[in-house]
């Protein structure tokens, strides 16, 4: 879940390995479990960049922990201003389960979804969304306005955000340096 005392605390000790609280196995297992999957999406998302998308990348996990969907942004390549990798995800994932409800889905995404995505995330009542790096300029989950929690979302999607937040950050970070280096 999301609360941002607890997060603007991490952040304080973010260099700090000695502040973190010791997990419980079951909590262990769980955080490497989603790290583990935000690897994938950091993989995806480093792909897209590479391909002149700005790299962001997602990953539909069922409840048997099983990848059924992907998704990267694909708005350069399709001339398709919907195309961010959770819409290319959501999309996918539906398709593999023959449902347009993802209740038993998590969504790992490597950046905190836009208005658009987070109304697709409340549309598909997603059953989990875990994202990397809060997106301070568009941020529709928690960092400038709250869509899953807004009275018009009829379904509260749980969210863990911040899960390798660092490398996530970085490498969206690294790639508009890098195009604003080049010609
Ligand atoms: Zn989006």
């Amino acid at each position: 879940m999301t609360d941002c005392a607890d997060r603007a605390d991490r952040q304080d000790h973010d260099d700090g390995e000695a502040f973190r609280i010791p997990l419980s196995p079951t909590a262990q297992t769980t955080l490497d479990r989603h790290e583990a999957w935000m690897q994938r999406a950091i993989a995806l998302a480093a792909e897209a960049g590479s391909r002149g998308e700005i790299p962001v990348g997602a990953i539909v996990v069922n409840e048997r922990n099983e990848a059924i969907a992907t998704g990267v942004n694909r708005r350069e390549t399709d001339g398709d201003p919907t195309a961010h990798a959770e819409i290319v995800a959501l999309r996918a994932a539906g398709r593999a389960l023959g449902s347009w409800r993802l209740d038993r889905c998590t969504l790992y995404v490597t950046l905190e979804p836009c208005l658009m995505c987070a109304g697709a995330i409340v549309m598909a009542r997603l059953g989990l969304l875990v994202y990397g790096a809060d997106d301070l300029k568009a941020g529709a989950v928690r960092s400038i306005v709250n869509i899953p929690d807004c009275a018009a979302s009829n379904h509260a999607v749980p969210t863990i955000g911040g899960i390798l937040e660092a490398p996530c950050r970085e490498l969206l970070q690294r790639w508009f340096r890098e195009r604003r280096r080049s010609p």
